[in-house]
């Protein structure tokens, strides 16, 4: 998911690879020293290619996605360009007779979709259908199958091309390879050959791997020594029908991406454009010098270092002066396009991940050893958005989470997230369908509800809920024998037993003897059912304050909503374990206007507020239209604005509100204003929420509505 950031060293080598393509297609050092040439051109010059798949994959392939429009884009994009490529070179085309061939639809399409119209075309289609492989693969699979597969793929393609001499003496495998060579010159193409470099980049982009510069460049320089040593031996002894897939590719060019992403100072954006139109021109030019060669001499085609030089300053020197004018000519689109100059012009929430790490590391320290964190992740999880942090606590390695609704945990599964997904509320019973397709587990909130599930005919995976006391969903603890039909129906398969505690958040003396006595008629209960002979499944009972006030409770998940995103329901509460938990979410908005009103002037809607003096106002991009609450209005609540406090003044507006900041100084129209968060003083969701008799929990799941979310 952090896939923004400044990635020189993939930006640069971008440009390496693009000059190391000119080096295979005219073998710079052919007049010296053929092997020098072979190792240069047909081992060296091999990474190029899988450098830029993995690229893409990088930034396109993930295991996570909120937006299924990424690959259509991405499909998109490239069919323009290879369009545009493949008028380029209709002259050249022509010029070498290619539309004089037999069979020239049937040629066509094959070269459309596999060679490329032009020799070095075959890369587009290739990238589109390993970009579109790749996808399906990993977000249907996983990468552990993805990555299988898309080896098994490579395989294939590895006998079509350096290992050709070998499968060649295989009839069965001579005949298999002579069929697909009848679609496609090469194996390696869009099949064979790009969808593993695709795996990998996306794999690359999800987890964050942490091996240090020395192991990661030793193992790159390994790795491609032995991909050298493997390419001599099978070119000596002559096995080689193409060279540009060895076993060793994919396992080095895991290292060597890994080793750019060291690199992360600044983006040379306009690199990317450059680098792509020195690959698709380099061949034009190629021709063009060899055309010059008439004018300028021979040696300028002859000597092949020369020629080299040549086609690549040529090539480099129209891809500037494109690069400029294709710039210009989009940049004023570009820009607002840019989502994320956007997203902190008005009013945002920003999420510190690292505070979640944090807080999950914390809470499972207090859990008891065998219990599983479940991540309560309902109403945009707590308002700080359910894909940015489910797909964070996934990668993480949370596997279990719950939410409110059906249609919540139906758009966990579309984000990627694997795992267990319990459904806490209520599910129209003929929707079981969906519960199965998208493996959804549901709570059976009383008996009755069970029955008209199990009428469904469809096998769902279910958790029964216990009511011990809060009176507002469950069977009852005492009625064993509905809990007991319950086990016993055919389409309802039991994984989970659980109550919830109503008043688990204080410690008043007469809440603990309540909670007490739900814990015991849940345990009460869960005996009845074992000495029924019923194989009791998981078991939970814990929230958030269940975990801090009842850490001996040994259940299996622990179900934290609100101690995950760093504060609790109420300021300064007194909890058994204290833990020291980091708010997760800050809410900022931006100062749009300032004005003077003199004393005696009124601001806002039913002018609450009138100035007792001369007065500076700074009108604030947000409002209760974005979550923030109204009853926060005149006086109440405040923002921070250069680190210092500025009272809410008048009403709160839909869409803005106005701060008084007339003993501040210096504050400009675009300063940030801090809502909730951290600015030299702390606005903590609790306080907050008090000021508006309300929890935390409420004011920061009102934050879903229509703020941005941007990851600090
Ligand atoms: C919302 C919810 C939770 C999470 O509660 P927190 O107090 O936020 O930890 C746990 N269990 C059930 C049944 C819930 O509805």
């Amino acid at each position: 998911m952090k896939k923004s950031g400044n990635y020189s060293g993939i930006d640069c080598f971008r440009m390496i690879a693009a000059l190391l393509i000119v080096a295979i297609h005219t073998s710079p050092l052919l007049s010296f020293n053929e092997t020098a040439d072979f190792i240069l051109t047909r081992i060296i010059g091999r990474v190029a290619v899988p450098f830029f798949f993995m690229t893409s994959g990088f930034f396109l392939i993930s295991r996570y996605s909120c937006n299924n429009e990424k690959l259509k884009t991405f499909i998109k994009k490239t069919a323009v360009i290879y369009g545009i490529a493949i008028v380029i070179y209709i002259p050249i085309n022509i010029y070498k007779g290619y539309f004089s061939m037999d069979n020239l639809l049937l040629n066509i399409i094959k070269d459309i979709i596999f060679d490329g119209t032009f020799y070095h075309l075959w890369y587009l289609p290739a990238s589109i259908i390993g970009a579109a492989l790749a996808w399906y693969m990993v977000r249907r699979l996983g990468y552990s199958k993805a990555l299988i597969i898309s080896a098994l793929l490579y395989i294939v393609g590895l006998f079509g091309d350096s290992y050709f001499g070998i499968a060649e003496q295989i009839e069965v495998l001579k005949q298999f390879y002579s069929l697909i060579f009848q679609v496609s010159d090469y194996t390696r193409n869009g099949i064979f050959f790009a969808p593993i470099f695709f795996v990998l980049g996306g794999m690359i982009a999800d987890t964050n791997v942490k091996r240090s510069l020395s192991i990661n460049g030793m193992a790159f320089a390994g790795t491609f020594a032995l991909m050298v040593v493997e390419a001599m031996t099978l070119h000596t002894f002559n096995v080689q029908r193409h060279d540009s897939m060895y076993i060793f590719l994919p396992v080095c060019m895991f290292f060597l991406f890994h080793l750019l992403l060291y690199w992360k100072e600044r983006r040379f954006a306009l690199i990317r454009m450059a680098a792509l139109i020195v690959y698709i021109i380099h061949p034009m030019m190629i021709v063009i010098v060899h055309f010059l060669a008439k004018f300028l001499g021979d040696i300028i085609v002859e000597n092949s270092l020369i020629n080299y030089l040549i086609v690549c300053l040529l090539s480099v020197l129209f891809s500037i002066v494109a690069t400029i004018f294709i710039n210009k000519f989009t940049t004023s689109r570009n820009s607002i396009k840019k989502k994320w100059c956007f997203e902190t012009e008005r009013a945002w929430i920003e999420l510190n991940l690292d505070n979640l790490a944090y807080n999950v590391n914390a809470l499972q320290k207090v859990m008891a050893e065998k219990s599983t964190l479940m991540a309560v992740v309902k109403t945009q999880a707590y308002g700080h958005g359910a894909f940015q942090i489910a797909t964070f606590l996934n990668q993480m390695g949370v596997k279990a989470f719950a939410v409110a609704t059906i249609d919540e945990g139906i758009q966990l599964r579309r984000y990627g997230i694997c795992g267990e997904i319990l459904i806490l509320g209520y599910t129209n019973p003929n929707r079981a369908k969906e519960l199965k397709k998208y493996d959804l587990m549901q709570t059976l909130i009383d008996f009755k509800y069970a029955k008209a599930l199990n009428r469904q005919k469809i096998a769902v995976k279910a958790h029964i809920k216990i009511d011990t006391g809060m009176n507002r969903l469950g069977v009852s603890f005492d009625n064993i024998n509905e809990v007991k039909m319950i086990f016993s129906m055919k389409y309802i398969k039991v994984c989970g037993i659980y109550t919830h505690l109503c008043c688990a958040d204080t410690l008043l003396p007469e809440d603990v003897e309540f909670s007490e006595n739900q814990i015991d008629n849940f345990y009460y209960l869960i005996d009845k059912l074992k000495e029924r002979g019923i194989q009791i499944p998981k078991v939970h009972i814990q929230s958030s304050y269940g975990l801090l006030n009842y850490p001996q409770l040994v259940c299996d998940y622990v179900r934290v909503g609100i101690a995950l995103y760093g504060v609790l329901s109420k300021p300064d509460e007194n909890t058994r374990v204290k833990i020291d938990l980091r708010p997760v979410l800050s809410l900022k908005a931006r100062v749009v206007l300032i004005r003077s009103v003199s004393k005696q002037d009124t601001v806002s809607y039913g002018r609450r507020f009138q100035a007792k003096r001369d007065s500076l106002i700074a009108i604030v991009s947000i409002g209760y239209g974005d979550g923030f609450p109204r009853d926060l209005s005149c006086q109440k609540g405040g923002v921070l604005i250069r680190g210092q406090y500025a009272p809410i003044v008048g009403r709160i507006c839909m869409d803005q509100l106005a701060v008084d900041i007339t003993e501040i100084e210096d504050v400009s129209v675009g300063n940030v204003a801090t809502l909730i968060g951290f600015d030299t003083m702390d606005i903590a969701a609790p306080d907050i929420a008090q000021h508006f008799n309300s929890i935390s929990n409420e004011l920061l799941c009102r934050m879903g509505a229509r703020l941005p979310i941007i990851i600090k």
